[in-house]
């Protein structure tokens, strides 16, 4: 039990990775506040597997990237939770396309789910993070951000805008003993990558060292650790799970 009486809010947890950093967080006796946008019945499974361990959880229907449903929903959590020392910045989308041929709006929507989603989660949050005696951003963000990947301008810019993000806010709450580290997940089986061409896939498996895609439970252990005294000593970093595919 890592993170017994904290309270983590996640984004875009009712499935995938964030869902998997939910149970995971859950397991370790954290309540969570679980943000999602589009299925709700999916969410309301989630929250029911997340009572299982014993915790509060709720859900709440919010749309990462408007400012207004970002800060309403935050004070709506504290109000219901009292206050909150972990946020993880999960919620992220795809639209990719060749340079040549991106639009304006995919362009757009890309940054403003993954990156502008994160600061106004962090915006909202960040006063009741730094009362906690151990508050933690975590933000994921991809090796897409590091080193680039054709097809990805959009997405690639958003995720290596979150590692700027996730550095500044490192050192701008440091002082207040919050830690702010991101992680980079390489290829990873969920929803995002279910669309892949077996090809792809196929190409993937070979050219990762470790011979596989990555599971989100495997995501959610590297999660436990920067959310939890673990990590005390530990921020502004990034750590790469991709199983070797950017050494
Ligand atoms: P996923 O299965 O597609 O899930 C994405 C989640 O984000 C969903 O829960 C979705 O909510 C939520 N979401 C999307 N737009 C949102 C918005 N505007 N406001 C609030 N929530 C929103 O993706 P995943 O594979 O688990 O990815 C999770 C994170 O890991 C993303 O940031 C992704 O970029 C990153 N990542 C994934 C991989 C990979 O291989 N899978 C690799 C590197 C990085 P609903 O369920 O309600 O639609």
């Amino acid at each position: 039990m890592f993170l017994g009486n904290k309270t983590a809010v996640i984004t875009g947890a009712s499935r995938g990775i964030g869902k998997a950093i939910a149970l995971k967080f859950a397991e370790n006796g954290a309540n969570i506040a679980l943000i999602y946008i589009g299925d709700s019945a999916e969410a309301e499974q989630t929250k029911a597997e997340l009572q299982g361990f014993g915790v509060k959880a709720e859900i709440y229907n919010c749309d990462v990237s408007d400012w207004g449903s970002a800060k309403s929903t935050c004070d709506a959590v504290i109000k219901e939770f009292g206050s909150v020392d972990i946020a993880v910045n999960n919620a992220g989308i795809i639209r990719d396309q060749l340079l040549l041929r991106m639009s304006e709006e995919d362009f757009d929507a890309v940054l403003n789910v993954n990156l502008k989603g994160a600061f106004n989660i962090i915006r909202h949050l960040s006063r009741s993070i730094m009362k906690s005696p151990a508050g933690r951003f975590i933000n994921i963000t991809s090796v897409s951000g590091m080193m680039g990947n054709a097809g990805q301008a959009n997405y690639s810019a958003s995720k290596a805008g979150l590692i700027g993000l996730t550095k500044t806010v490192a050192k701008e709450f440091a002082s207040k003993g919050v830690t702010c580290n991101a992680i980079a997940p390489g290829f990873i089986e969920t929803d995002m990558t279910a669309g892949l061409p077996q090809s792809v896939k196929e190409q993937v498996n070979a050219a990762v060292p470790l011979k596989r895609m990555g599971e989100a439970e495997e995501v959610a252990n590297l999660a436990v650790f920067f959310a939890s005294e673990l990590s005390s000593y530990i921020t502004g970093e990034i750590i790469k799970i991709d199983g070797g595919m950017y050494i």
